[in-house]
This record gives C-alpha cells, sequence and structure tokens, in this order.
C-alpha cells in the first residue's frame, strides 16, 4: 500500500442508520483496523431539509453499540461552505467549470423533448459555448466542464474490477446550484481529497457517480484513492431492502434499521459477524471473534453479487453468540427486555441465575425475555394441548403429594429434589419421571415446556411455587 490507509463512513443523516449502509461501515472499519490506519466519519448533511440533529446521533449510536469506533472529529458537510466554495472559483479560474445561465425553463423544455424524442436528455452545453462573460445574464449554476476530448476508458475497482466509462452517461453536470449550495458528487471528491481518504469504500449504487469524481479528481489536481464498490443487501427473497416492508422483515427477525436489531434482542456482535460474512468469507468459517475480523479482513475476497439476508443464520449466530456471554453480563442485557415487559428487576444473583438457565435454549434476548417471565408472573391459563396429555385422572393425587415434597425440601438442593421426585415416579408411575414432572410443570408455568424443573422451582422458591401448586390443584378440581 504507498499511501496510509485512510478510510470514511459518509452517512447522510436523514434518518435510522440503514443495514446496508452499515455494513459498508463495517468494512471500512475493519479494513482500517486491518492496515492500521484510520476510519473517519463524514456526515454528509448538506441537505438541510431532511437532515436532523437526532438522525446524526442515532447513526453514532448505532455505531457505538456496533463497537465500530472512529478516529478523528466527525467531519460535517454543513460546515464546510467555505471550503466547497474555494474549490468551486479555483475550478471557473482555472476554465475547469463556467457559470451557466440556462433559465430552468429553458432546461425542462429540452428535457421534455428528448423524452419526446425517446433520447436520454443531458445538457447541450449552451452556455459553455457562451464563453465565461456572462455576468449580468441573472443566476446561475455552475457546470463541470468535461473533458470530451480525453476521457478515460475505464477505471479499476477493487471488488468489481475494470468498469467501462461510457461518455452517453457523462454531461457538464452541476457543481453548485444557482442558490450556490454544492452538489453530492462535488462534495465528496473535496471532501475525500481534503481527507486524505485512499480507498473509497461504499455500495455500489454509486458506482455510477464514480467517473464524474474521478474526472473532477484530474481537474483538481489531486491524487484519487482507490474504489471498492460493495454489493448490496438485499431482504430473505432476494429484492432490494425495502422500508415499505418492514411489518414482513419484523415477523422473520430482520429491519431494514440498525436499531431495530437492538431492541429484537441481537448482541451487537452477532450482527457484526453476520453483516460481514454476508458477502465477505473466509474459507467456510463462520464464526469469528472481532480480533479475527481484523486479522483476516480483505477486500479482495468480498464477493460480487448481493448479500441475502438470512434469518435464520443471524439467529444461529445471535444463539451462539448468548450462551458465550458470561451470564452475569446477560443478566444486565436481559434486565431492560423484562422491564419493558413491566417486570421490575435488578440485575443479581436470582436474575443472573435465570440467565444462566435460559442461555442455551434462546437464539435472542427478546425470546429469553419470553422464557423468564414464568418466574415473575404465575400462570394466567394452561396450555389446553398440555393439560389433555398430562393432567389425567391421577394428576391431583401426584400434585398433592408434590405439594408435600416441595414444603419440606430445600429447593436448592436440586439433587435431593430430583430425587424425591424420582421416588415419587417409582412409587406412583412406573417409574416414569415424566409422568410426575410434567404435570408440576404446567402447575408452574402454564405449558410443559420448561428449562430443567428442579432449577425453575429452586429459582422460583417455596412460597411461590407452592401458591401455583395450589392454584393448579383447584383449576383441576373445577374442571
Ligand atoms: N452519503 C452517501 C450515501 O449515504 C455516501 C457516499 C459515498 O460513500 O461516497 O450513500
Amino acid at each position: 500500500m504507498d499511501r496510509p490507509v485512510r478510510v470514511r463512513f459518509a452517512p447522510s443523516p436523514t434518518g435510522y442508520l440503514h443495514v446496508g449502509g452499515v455494513r459498508t461501515a463495517i468494512f471500512n472499519h475493519l479494513f482500517a483496523r486491518h492496515h492500521g490506519g484510520a476510519f473517519l466519519l463524514r456526515i454528509e448533511d448538506t441537505d438541510r431539509e431532511r437532515s436532523t440533529d437526532e438522525a446524526v446521533e442515532q447513526i453514532l449510536d448505532s455505531l457505538r453499540w456496533l463497537g465500530i469506533d472512529w478516529d478523528e472529529e466527525p467531519v460535517f458537510q454543513s460546515r464546510r461552505a467555505e471550503l466547497y466554495r474555494a474549490h468551486l472559483e479555483r475550478l471557473l479560474a482555472e476554465g475547469k467549470a463556467y457559470r451557466c445561465t440556462c433559465k430552468p425553463e429553458e432546461l425542462d423544455a429540452k428535457r421534455k423533448r428528448a423524452v419526446a424524442e425517446k433520447r436520454t436528455y443531458k445538457y447541450d452545453g449552451t452556455c459553455r459555448d457562451r464563453g465565461p462573460d456572462q455576468a449580468d445574464r441573472g443566476p446561475y449554476t455552475v457546470r463541470f466542464k468535461t473533458p470530451w476530448e480525453d476521457l478515460p476508458r475505464s477505471f479499476d475497482d477493487i471488488v468489481l474490477g475494470e468498469i467501462p466509462i461510457d461518455a452517453e452517461r457523462l454531461d457538464d453536470w452541476i457543481l453548485a446550484r444557482s442558490d450556490g449550495s454544492p452538489t453530492y458528487n462535488f462534495c465528496v471528491v473535496v471532501d475525500d481529497a481534503d481527507m486524505g481518504i485512499s480507498h473509497v469504500i461504499r455500495g455500489n449504487d454509486h458506482v455510477d457517480n464514480t467517473p464524474r469524481q474521478l474526472l473532477l479528481y484530474r481537474a483538481l489536481a489531486y491524487t484519487p484513492p482507490a474504489f471498492a464498490h460493495m454489493p448490496l443487501t438485499h431482504g430473505p427473497d432476494g429484492s432490494k431492502l425495502s422500508k415499505r416492508r418492514e411489518a414482513e422483515y419484523r415477523a422473520q427477525g430482520i429491519s431494514v434499521s440498525v436499531q431495530e436489531y437492538r431492541k429484537m434482542g441481537y448482541l451487537p456482535h452477532a450482527l457484526l459477524n453476520y453483516l460481514t460474512r454476508l458477502g465477505w468469507s473466509s474459507g467456510d468459517q463462520e464464526i469469528f471473534s472481532r480480533r479475527e475480523l481484523e486479522e483476516l479482513f480483505d477486500l479482495g475476497a468480498v464477493g460480487r453479487s448481493a448479500g441475502i439476508m438470512n434469518p435464520d443464520k443471524l439467529k444461529w449466530l445471535n444463539a451462539h453468540y448468548l450462551k458465550e456471554t458470561p451470564p452475569a453480563e446477560l443478566a444486565g442485557l436481559l434486565a431492560p427486555f423484562l422491564r419493558e415487559r413491566d417486570v421490575r428487576v435488578e440485575p443479581g444473583e436470582r436474575l443472573v441465575r435465570i440467565a444462566e438457565m435460559l442461555a442455551p435454549r434462546a437464539r435472542t434476548l427478546e425470546e429469553m425475555a419470553d422464557a423468564a417471565m414464568v418466574f415473575f408472573r404465575a400462570p394466567e391459563t394452561y396450555d389446553p394441548k398440555a393439560v389433555k396429555k398430562w393432567w389425567k385422572a391421577d394428576a391431583a393425587a401426584i400434585l398433592g403429594r408434590i405439594r408435600a415434597v416441595v414444603a419440606e425440601i430445600d429447593l436448592d438442593d436440586e439433587q435431593a429434589v430430583e430425587q424425591a421426585f424420582r421416588e415419587l415416579a417409582d412409587e406412583l408411575a412406573g417409574g416414569k419421571l415424566g409422568k410426575v414432572a410434567q404435570p408440576v410443570r404446567i402447575a408452574l408455568s402454564g405449558s410443559s415446556a420448561t428449562p430443567s424443573l428442579f432449577s425453575v422451582l429452586s429459582v422460583l422458591g417455596r412460597q411461590e411455587s407452592l401458591a401455583r401448586i395450589e392454584r393448579a390443584l383447584d383449576e383441576i378440581e373445577r374442571a
């Protein structure tokens, strides 16, 4: 690498951070860390009407959550008007740009004519031919003087290879609007040059902008960065991620917005691992620590086709990381999900035990919180299927005997409790533990699917366990 590596992530703060966008951020970040370079942030907020401070905060917050730290102060385009103006003046003075005083109505008429004649419209260069002296012709835009006689034929992209440059798709594009505000392609070049960006790693929806940007680098006599355009992120059905389909995505456990993943109970590293692996590979390894990603990440191994989101795989990875998280930490992560379910809970020893018990069975913190509710709420109803199967004619007798055991025994001695249950099973059910255990499970939780019954009894404690068994007995009597 002949220049120090400096890359940037350049979101427009007009809404939440898009999951496709953040994948670009992750690739930039890993690339920078891999090469010991700098990862910079640039907030592209020139659209003053649509950009908001809340969106900036939300984006920074999502990046922090994912552990994507940035170097240096973020650059805000809205604070760089001076820099853009200076570049514009330089281009005008050097005859590499010109003022265009064509009226919007005139341009509109030409555009309509092109459409009617089934031609692609492009600016015809009327003012380019008029020469520089147009000062008295009223409001003007500034256009780039495309060097038609000397166009490069192609450019190299690290991911996509050689991309031909099609002169048909170029015109004397606008650098600054009639109110003086600079346009996107112009600002990007000025900023990337000013920030010393060595590699532009961005979504491949920007491939078409690259020829214009390259010509501008040349006009300004700046060294262009290397370009790497990333494939986009698509939904599970293979079509482009669309905000309008958010409800459908949510039902599958994904979202367009990074923030939502946090709310759905994904761990940040699971999402990061997932999004990195979506479109990049290193052998057939699926699980990567942060360190490994930084060591292994390489733009050469980024694929060319769109990454298709697979909710099951994301959940599988998340389940893996839930199991890897120390229970005390997990309890802290779980607590807010319980509070959202109106459970007042502080992360303490009890919650740590609950987290430890549930981690092997949950794929998200949401699922974990749902499963944890058994410890905070007595069942209001009993699953009819489970009842039919397990609360048979002898259920009252079994629960009555269990009640007696639970009233006496030390519930924290799980082995002793299990031993007592086994003895009861020998006596009442021909040694079949399930016949004794399942009716109790239903009594305690309303369903026959809970983690270890003995752990549940121990965490619930004597008083609560007895109260639930009592209620189940009432219910059975009533039925
Ligand atoms: N603000 C642009 C976007 O959000 C980024 C442009 C770039 O990376 O060059 O798509």
